[in-house]
C-alpha cells in the first residue's frame, strides 16, 4: 500500500506530497543527505508560463498557469506574484517586439511605469513589457517547505542512499532523478545550466527582471537577504563541472547593464545544475516496469511540478499502473 519516490528534487516533492494528500502512503528517498540538492537548488524560482512561451510550446503556458495556486498552497507564503518585467536595452529594443511576438499575458510600459515597479530602475529604460499574472519563489525555502509539510504528515525520508529501504514491500516506485536519468531513460538529454548569487544592499527589486539581448540575455530574481540569483545559460550538454569565467563575465556584464550598481556587489555563489530534457523540452510521467517516473523538467521544474505531480496521482488513482492493483495498493 505504500509508494516509494526515488529523488527529493522538486519533482519528487511535489509528487510526494500530492499522493500524500490524496490519502495514499508515501516514502521518499535520496541519494543525497539532504533533500533537494540537484539541479532544483539552482533554479531561478520563476514561475513564469508567459514569458518561457516565447521559447517553449503552448503546454508549458497551460500547465503552468494553475502553479503559483498549487505552490501557495503547498508551501503557504512562498509565493511572491508582483509579476515579471521585461526590458533591453535602448539598443536591443526590438528584442522586445520580437518577445512580444511570441507570446501573450502582458501589458507594455513606459519609462513611468517601470520607476513605479521597480524605483531603482526608474530612468534606465524607456519601455517594457510587464506580465502582472506570473510569480516567483525561492527554491530553497519552498522545497524545505515542502520537506517539513511531508514530514509533519508522517511522510518517511530516507536521506543518503540509493538502495530502497528494506522494512518495507513498495507497490509501486516513481522515480524522480532528474538528470541521474540520462542513460537509462530514452530521449532524455542535458541541458546545462550555469548561475551565481550576487549580494548587494545598494539595489533593491520586487520581481524577476528579464533582460533581453541578441546574445546574452539573462535574468535577475530577488531573493531575501539583499540576494540576486542572477541566471542562466542554456548549455546543451549534461556536463555538471564548474562555471566558466566566460559566463561570469557575461553575468556580471549584463547585470551590470541592469544597473551599475551590481558592479560593486559581492559573488557570492556560483552554481551548475543539469536539466533533464527529452527533444520536445516537455515534461512527462512514463510508466515504468515498477510504477512511473516524472522526467524531463527542463527549465521548468518549479513552474510544472505541480502539473506532473496531479498527473501521476490521477494514473495511480486511477489505477493507470496495473501492478498497483495487483499488488493491491491502491482500491
Ligand atoms: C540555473 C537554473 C535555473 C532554473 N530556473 C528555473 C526557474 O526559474 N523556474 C523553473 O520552473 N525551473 C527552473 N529551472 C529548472 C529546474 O531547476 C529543473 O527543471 C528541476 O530542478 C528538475 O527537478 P528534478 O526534481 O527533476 O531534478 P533534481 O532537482 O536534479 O533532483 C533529482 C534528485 O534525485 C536524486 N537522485 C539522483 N539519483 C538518485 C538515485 N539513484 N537514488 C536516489 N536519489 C537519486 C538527486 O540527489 C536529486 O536530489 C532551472 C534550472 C537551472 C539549472
Amino acid at each position: 500500500m505504500t509508494v516509494l519516490i526515488k529523488g527529493a528534487g522538486v519533482a519528487g516533492l511535489a509528487a510526494a506530497f500530492e499522493l500524500s494528500r490524496r490519502g495514499i502512503t508515501v516514502e521518499v528517498m535520496d541519494a543525497a543527505e539532504t533533500v533537494g540538492t540537484g539541479a532544483s537548488t539552482y533554479a531561478g524560482g520563476m514561475l513564469a508560463p508567459y514569458c518561457e512561451r516565447e521559447a517553449a510550446e503552448e503546454a508549458v503556458l497551460t500547465l503552468g498557469l494553475p502553479s503559483p495556486d498549487w505552490w501557495a498552497e503547498a508551501v503557504p507564503g512562498e509565493v511572491s506574484r508582483k509579476g515579471t518585467l521585461v526590458i533591453a536595452a535602448g539598443r536591443d529594443s526590438v528584442e522586445l517586439d520580437r518577445f512580444a511576438s511570441r507570446t501573450r499575458g502582458y501589458e507594455w510600459v513606459g519609462g513611468n511605469t517601470i520607476g513605479e515597479l521597480e524605483p531603482d530602475l526608474a530612468g534606465r529604460f524607456d519601455r517594457a513589457l510587464f506580465f502582472p499574472e506570473e510569480a516567483h519563489l525561492d527554491p530553497r525555502k519552498a522545497m524545505a517547505g515542502l520537506y517539513e509539510t511531508l514530514v509533519e504528515k508522517g511522510v518517511r525520508f530516507h536521506l543518503g542512499s540509493t538502495e530502497p529501504p528494506a522494512d518495507t514491500a513498495f507497490s509501486a516506485v516513481v522515480e524522480c532523478t532528474g538528470a541521474a536519468a540520462i542513460g537509462s531513460t530514452p530521449g532524455l538529454r542535458g541541458v546545462r545550466g550555469e548561475m551565481l548569487f550576487l549580494e548587494t544592499a545598494e539595489i533593491s527589486l520586487s520581481r524577476p527582471v528579464r533582460l533581453l539581448h541578441p546574445r546574452h540575455p539573462l535574468y535577475i530574481v530577488p531573493r531575501e537577504d539583499h540576494r540576486f540569483m542572477v541566471g542562466a545559460t542554456m548549455i546543451e550538454t549534461d556536463d555538471d563541472g564548474p562555471i566558466t569565467a566566460r559566463s561570469v563575465m557575461e553575468f556580471l556584464n549584463a547585470a551590470y547593464a541592469v544597473h551599475p550598481a551590481f558592479g560593486e556587489a559581492r559573488l557570492v555563489e556560483t552554481g551548475v545544475g543539469v536539466r533533464p530534457a527529452f527533444a520536445d523540452n516537455l515534461p512527462r510521467v512514463l510508466e515504468q516496469e515498477d510504477g512511473f517516473s516524472i522526467a524531463g523538467m527542463h527549465r521548468h521544474g518549479f513552474l510544472l511540478a505541480p502539473a506532473m505531480a496531479q498527473q501521476l496521482a490521477d494514473r495511480i488513482c486511477a489505477g493507470g499502473h496495473e501492478q498497483l492493483y495487483a499488488q493491491g495498493a491502491l482500491q
